[in-house]
């Protein structure tokens, strides 16, 4: 998207917080201003290859008090650290079983992010009180410049408002967090486009708290044998991860995941229109194609669910209460990265309706 904006962009007034957000196009010069902020206690956004991270030094809880206040974040969802190298992360675990580190081997840098046992050096307000903290070496050269000079460890989440789409582009975090943090790093749309897998390997085995950019079956392979993906059941009264209990990636009109057939899905858009409501379709371009709506938005292919998981969130910001009243999405199957991305809908969406077969 280039420098839209140009060097400096002056930040909204906002009635909590009020600063004026830098935009800066990702170069050395970038980079060794970021890390400074970093460094004297800032909050920064910068892209990693999975989606744009809001950036604080982990060793500093005021800094990262920040983050959650930026983000209107809940304070006992904990952030994952990122590092760059292996022997940091040993620096600030008690120990990394011999699965975790096989999968610290295969996986890092990469959209991996391991739960370990903490040995208390990454502060209380990170790990938000637990006795475990996750770690992960992001796979882009913006992100391991600027852990690299900055010089700390750095907490971050995804740089959105609280329960919104996670960013895969430098706007999108300018348009939900202008005027409430230091600077925006431009570097370009992310890869990915969805979190990190998160896997908890204090226990016996490992687990999955949460799928993302690496696959079970990738995970599988590396270890040797099935591993589970934790219970999303949020009546849990301890989850196992934090982040599972808060709503996520919500659109700004509801959204309805229809699983059935390209005839069961034309029926209920004309229903809802029938009732006076404009529809918006999210599709794979299979099935988009197929299809009559108000709007109908593509996000990559079946045939290739990696294009899905790069579109989702940038489709899921395109439609607005302006244009359409809801959005009617599609099921996608669950095979290798698809388990990411109906981890992703499922939560988004407030309903799902069912053909029955
Ligand atoms: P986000 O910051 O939006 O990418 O979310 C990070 C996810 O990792 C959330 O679901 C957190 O609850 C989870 N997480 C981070 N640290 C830990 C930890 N120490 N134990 C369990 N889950 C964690
Ligand atoms: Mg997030």
């Amino acid at each position: 998207m280039g420098n839209l904006f140009g060097k400096v962009v002056k930040g909204k007034k906002d009635l909590f917080m009020s600063m004026q957000t830098e935009f800066l196009i990702w170069d050395e010069q970038a980079t060794d201003q970021l890390s400074k902020y970093i460094r004297s206690g800032e909050v920064v956004a910068f892209p990693t290859e999975t989606v744009y991270g809001l950036g604080a030094d982990a060793t500093n809880p005021e800094a990262v008090k920040k983050i959650f206040l930026a983000k209107g974040r809940p304070s006992d969802n904990p952030l994952i650290v990122h590092v760059s190298s292996i022997e940091q992360i040993e620096s600030y675990v008690t120990e990394i079983s011999p699965a975790a580190r096989r999968l610290i081997q295969a996986f890092m840098p990469g959209p991996l992010t391991v739960v370990l046992p903490s040995n208390g050096k990454i502060s209380d307000q990170v790990t938000a009180g637990l006795d475990t903290v996750g770690v992960r070496i992001p796979d882009h050269p913006a992100a391991q410049e600027l852990i690299q000079k900055a010089n700390v460890p750095i907490a971050a989440p995804s740089a959105n408002l609280s329960g919104k789409p996670s960013p895969t582009s430098a706007i999108h975090v300018f348009q939900d967090l202008n005027g409430k943090i230091k600077a925006i790093l431009d570097g370009g749309t992310t890869g990915v486009g969805l979190e990190s897998t998160v896997v908890d390997c204090t226990g016996e085995k490992p687990e999955i708290i949460r799928p993302g950019g690496v696959t079970q079956m990738e995970i599988e392979e590396v270890l040797g044998y099935p591993i589970e993906l934790a219970t999303e059941d949020v009546s849990e009264v301890q989850p196992k991860s934090p982040g599972m209990k808060y709503t996520h990636y919500q659109p700004d009109v509801p959204l309805i995941l229809i699983d059935g057939d390209q005839a069961f899905f034309q029926a209920q858009i004309d229903e809802y229109r029938s009732n006076g409501e404009k529809v918006g379709v999210l599709a794979s371009e299979e099935l988009a194609t197929i299809l009559n709506a108000d709007l109908i938005h593509i996000c990559g292919t079946v045939e290739n669910l990696s294009t899905v998981a790069g579109q989702l969130y940038q489709s899921l910001r395109v439609f607005k209460k302006t244009e359409v009243d809801i959005i009617l999405a599609e099921v996608f199957p669950t095979e290798g990265i698809g388990q990411a991305i109906m981890n992703r809908l499922n939560k988004a969406a407030n309903q799902i309706i069912k053909q029955e077969k």
